[in-house]
């Protein structure tokens, strides 16, 4: 039997590749128009990294990691996120002693998480995020929140929604905490096994569950915003007009939690409202997690950030039937006929390809007419006919694949030929 791709993962193939290499492209120019720095950290890490930073009680490090013993007898994980080893990082290569602050970096690359395979769910994702780290200012927080909501719209998507709210201060939360308890305690029989567990642990995750959410109780449960105290409060105030000041849309949704355990003050995600993009709306996921640095063996340090999937970023573009432009054209095709002209395409392709146009040639021993098709069908503009007369005279059959149009060039004008008939 032939071996097949694992479950949840996907190959990207040339045609569906540029899509992927066109959104990194513009991520990583918003990211430098912004002045975040690319970080790149391994693959895996060790597991308690994840334990300490995503949190033992939620879904990600009870049910999802790619967990694993190396050959040494530690125990290493897939990452399934990216924020918790940039904050290692962080600490470790201790950044927050460099001049230039706050430290805004992003990543770019695969998470692992074991999942239940379906739409916008994989087992291999592609997460691009930002991470800023070092400032308790609102106005980072904004940051990133636009800086994710550039991204989405310079590549074209309309149906956004920004949900935002606010964790809160430690105190705030220790409040609500007590509040949530006190809820949901009488009736937690009613709630699956999940929830019952998370009400001791982390009864805020309980607003979080998928199982549970139309449950009486949830409708009803205390809102984290009539907890938040007077700096709490001023904060996410602050926070909400940098928005409305660089006129980004939003709403306040009190039952925002996000599924990690290091948020607190700034929760947010962005949503998609195309028709048709199924169930899983959510495109992009983020919030302050300040303490996290803390967690890790660093210094007291706040930090934001947000994570979205490729994969899910071009479910959207589907829905809205955006086309990402295609930009990559052949300048031209050497077409070659005879012994002599076959061997003088090989040196003359160099040529071209070093004067930095894209060319090629034949490969597959093929007749004039078939070789004209290959030009077409790769989309050359230009077809280089060589034969004997050619090389003899010094001068290139130039023909126009659009136009049709051909043209004598001497070799040496090829390059300055094609660039400005190109
Ligand atoms: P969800 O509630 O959908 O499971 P999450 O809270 O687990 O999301 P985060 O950990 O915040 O998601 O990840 C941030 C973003 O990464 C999500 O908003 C989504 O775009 C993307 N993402 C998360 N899990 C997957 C996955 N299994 N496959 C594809 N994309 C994913
Ligand atoms: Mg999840």
């Amino acid at each position: 039997m032939s071996i097949q791709i694992p479950r949840g993962t996907q190959d990207i193939l040339p045609g569906e590749i540029e899509k992927w290499q066109f959104i990194e492209k513009k991520a990583k120019e918003i990211c430098n128009r912004f002045l975040y720095k690319e970080i790149r950290t391994p693959i895996f890490e060790h597991t308690e990294l994840f334990q300490r930073s995503v949190g033992d009680t939620t879904d990600i490090v009870q049910k999802e990691m790619y967990t694993f013993e190396d050959r040494g007898g530690r125990s290493l994980t897939l990452r399934p996120e990216g924020t918790a080893a940039v904050v290692r990082s962080y600490a470790e290569n201790k950044m927050y002693g460099q001049a230039a602050q706050p430290v805004k970096l992003y990543y770019f690359g695969p998470m692992f998480r074991y999942e239940r395979p379906q739409a916008g769910r994989y087992r291999q994702f592609i997460q691009f995020g930002v991470e800023a780290i070092g400032s308790n200012d609102p106005s980072i927080d904004a940051e990133v929140i636009s800086l994710a909501m550039e991204l989405y719209k310079e590549l074209g998507l309309k149906k956004l929604r920004l949900v935002i709210n606010s964790l809160g201060d430690t105190s705030s939360r220790k409040a609500h905490r007590d509040a949530l308890i006190h809820h949901f305690k009488p009736r937690i029989g009613e709630f699956c096994k999940d929830c019952r567990q998370r009400l001791e642990t982390n009864p805020l995750r309980i607003l979080d569950c998928k199982k549970d959410r139309d449950h009486q109780l949830m409708k009803s449960a205390p809102s984290i915003l009539d907890y938040l105290n007077d700096e709490s409060l001023q904060y996410f105030e602050a926070v909400k007009q940098h928005l409305s000041d660089m006129d980004i849309e939003y709403v306040v949704d009190p039952t925002l939690v996000r599924g990690l355990d290091y948020y607190n003050h700034t929760a947010f995600e962005i949503m998609s409202e195309a028709d048709g993009f199924g169930a899983i709306t959510t495109l992009c996921g983020g919030g302050r997690y300040n303490g996290l640095v803390q967690e890790v063996g660093g210094p007291d340090q706040p930090g934001i950030g947000f994570a979205l999937s490729i994969e899910r970023l071009l479910s959207a573009l589907e829905a809205e039937g955006v086309e990402l432009p295609q930009e990559h054209a052949v300048d031209c095709y050497i077409i070659a006929l005879g012994e002599k002209a076959i061997d003088y395409a090989v040196p003359l392709l160099q040529k071209l390809r070093r004067e930095g146009f894209s060319a090629e040639k034949d490969y597959m021993g093929r007749k004039m007419k078939a070789q004209f098709k290959a030009a077409e069908r790769i989309g050359a503009k230009f077809a280089l006919i060589i034969g004997e007369d050619e090389l003899e005279s010094g001068n290139a059959m130039v023909k126009n694949l659009t136009t049709g149009d051909q043209e004598r060039v001497p070799f040496d004008h090829l390059p300055g030929y094609l660039r400005s008939e190109g």
